[in-house]
């Protein structure tokens, strides 16, 4: 079944990029293991798949531990300034920075461990109650300050879209999260790069991927449906 479902996300990968006559190399499919057994992990592993993510510092710290060769590790999930010491080394980007004071201790963690976090802004493009991410309109500020942390490198931006059930709903927020990330690298801004735009799941990474995502976050549609219940 994850061989099938993997062809498949990668077709509609292709296709959504075919559409907008982007190239798919520019398009990162990070498989989205939360919940889901190492098995599983292991056997995408096998169709080559190198990008995984987690919600859970936990969760990501067990597998990290246990999985037979190395892969990398995206958390995706919110992060609580006192579990980034045991992730700053393991996650080879955490999508989901949304205050200076979390990108601060991930300075601090991260020059402990003499590594550099390569990090993405959460932006709250929709402004759900419900969600974490900063309002677009503080981005400015938040890079200012980041700017200048030498253990940290944002590499660009994060959106989680509402939940809709057509996901034409969702473009909107993608085109403005697109621009805005063209707004800030057209400022060239030292120690901002903004070539990572980390937007769609299962239900429209297709339009994400037409509106400008570099990199989408696909769980239900390559491992099924998640039993929190067991
Ligand atoms: C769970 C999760 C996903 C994947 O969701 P699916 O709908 O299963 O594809 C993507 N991004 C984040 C931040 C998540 O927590």
């Amino acid at each position: 079944m994850l061989k099938e479902n993997l062809k498949n996300v990668q077709d509609n990968i292709a296709e959504a990029c075919m559409k907008v006559k982007r190239n798919p190399e520019e398009v990162t499919l990070v498989a989205v293991s939360k919940t889901k057994p190492l098995s599983d992990i292991e056997e995408l592993m096998t169709y080559g798949v190198t990008e995984y993510g987690e919600n859970k510092v936990q969760e990501l710290c067990d597998k990290f531990e246990n999985v037979s060769k190395p892969v990398h590790w995206h958390l995706i999930g919110h992060l609580q300034t006192n579990k980034v010491k045991y992730i700053v080394d393991k996650a080879c980007l955490i999508h989901s920075v949304d205050s200076v004071h979390l990108a601060r201790e991930i300075e601090k963690q991260a020059e402990k461990k003499n590594v550099v976090a390569n990090i993405l802004i959460q932006v709250n493009i929709a402004h759900e109650e419900t969600k974490f991410g900063i309002d677009e309109k503080n981005i400015y500020d938040i890079l200012d300050e980041i700017k200048s942390f030498k253990h940290i490198k944002v590499k660009g931006l994060m959106t989680i879209a509402p939940f809709v059930e057509n996901p034409e709903e969702n473009r909107d927020y993608f085109r403005k999260m697109h621009q805005l990330l063209l707004d800030i690298k057209s400022k060239n801004i030292d120690n901002i790069d903004m070539s990572i735009l980390s937007m769609g799941m299962t239900n429209d990474y297709m339009v994400a991927i037409e509106e400008g995502a570099t990199m989408v976050r696909v769980g239900t549609g390559i491992f099924g449906e998640r039993n929190y219940n067991i």
